[in-house]
């Protein structure tokens, strides 16, 4: 499918925020891609329009039931002045299954990312050129048919906003305290936890403001049914470095497939590093860290990258890794994935895509 995009120029551009002062989603570039659906015409009005406000009936059906995706990836600079997606095909992937699984329309995997390629063309002014700054992309789709009957909406809006933001990490990888949630849980086997839907983070919240209390950056996740096996940390996917061998919780349906988590598989393959995907018991967990064979642990997602587990917090108290330094490995991964993003190292397994 060839799809033919509208351009509609703004004609008074925001001034561009400080690179040294960008934080995590608070600016937004001067355009946004939108794209309408309904059952009659299926997907149409591809269009490119200044940033702006939108309106919807009050009935429209994301109100009511949640019928909302979203995506996240990023565009970064390259030292020559190119600009530069990272595997933006596994994000148009697992759009679709979110769709699938939330009853929504799917947009064909090639449409999916020439609608981003095309709005970061417009937007390539905004793409930072500070080393570790990025342009956030933020893909969505909402339910917009005005109807209170429980049942899929006839008509969706899909979007693609921008919003350049910093390195994550001030100065350098800080580790991160996780408190493990014996409590509250993210998702359960056959709901939506491996559908990238805004219902699956405001079940979150709560744990995550007392994970907070507790001086914790992210909540660890267990699952919905023993509380016993660990799924992810925060929207993170999570990994440990134990007596040499690197284990992840295996993708058992609630659980998110991240992008950044099949990277860090493929690098340690490709290096030769034993790694595993496997349920994981946080008792086993904790008991590594108590007899010394835990020797990393941390996070991956598209925002941070790779965020190290400085310790976590069980059972009301903090059990230290690594010495709550940041581990070999984990800098090695974060080194290796930032580089093939920004440019700078060899892509050879040819993840990133060129925007122009
Ligand atoms: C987005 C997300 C991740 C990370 O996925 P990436 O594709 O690596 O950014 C992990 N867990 C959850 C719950 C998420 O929503």
């Amino acid at each position: 499918m060839t799809m033919s995009i509208r351009i509609e120029k703004s004609g008074a551009l925001k001034p561009k925020p400080d690179e040294d002062k960008l934080g995590f989603g608070s600016y937004f570039t001067d355009h946004m891609f939108l794209m309408n659906y309904d059952t009659d015409k299926g997907w149409h009005d591809a269009r490119i329009v200044p940033y702006a406000p939108l309106q919807f009936d009050p009935a429209a059906m994301v109100f009511h039931y949640g019928q909302a995706i979203f995506e996240g990836l990023k565009a970064f600079r390259t030292n020559d002045g190119r600009i530069l997606l990272f595997r933006p095909d596994k994000n148009a992937q697992r759009f679709n299954r979110s769709c699938e699984r939330l009853c929504m329309p799917e947009i064909d995997e090639e449409t999916f990312v020439e609608a981003i390629r095309a709005i970061v063309r417009v937007e390539a002014d905004w793409v930072p050129a500070k080393a570790g700054a990025s342009l956030y992309i933020r893909p969505f789709i909402i339910a917009t048919e005005p109807a209170l009957g429980v049942r899929p909406s006839k008509s969706y809006l899909f979007a693609v906003i921008l919003s350049p933001v910093g390195n994550y990490y001030g100065e350098g990888l800080k580790p991160v305290n996780i408190r493990v949630e014996s409590d509250f849980v993210r998702a359960v086997r056959g709901g939506i936890g491996n559908a990238k839907t805004a219902a699956n983070y405001v079940g979150g919240l709560k744990a995550q403001e007392i994970a907070a209390a507790d001086n914790c950056a992210q909540v660890l996740w267990l699952d919905g049914v023993e509380r016993k096996y660990i799924e992810e940390v925060g929207s993170m996917n999570v990994f440990f470095k134990i007596n040499g061998k690197v284990i992840t919780p295996a993708l058992n349906g609630s659980i998110l497939d991240g992008v950044t988590r099949q990277s860090v598989i493929r690098l340690l393959e490709e290096w030769g590093i034993p790694v595993v995907e496997a349920k994981i018991a946080i008792d086993d967990v904790l008991a590594a860290v108590k007899d010394g064979t835990l020797e990393e642990a941390f996070g991956t997602g598209t925002a941070a990258v790779i965020s190290a587990v400085g310790g976590l917090h069980a059972n009301g108290s903090m059990h230290v890794i690594n010495r709550g330094e940041i581990g070999e490995l984990t800098s090695r991964l974060y080194d290796a994935i930032t580089g093939i993003q920004a440019g700078k190292l060899e892509d050879s397994l040819g993840w990133t895509v060129d925007c122009g």
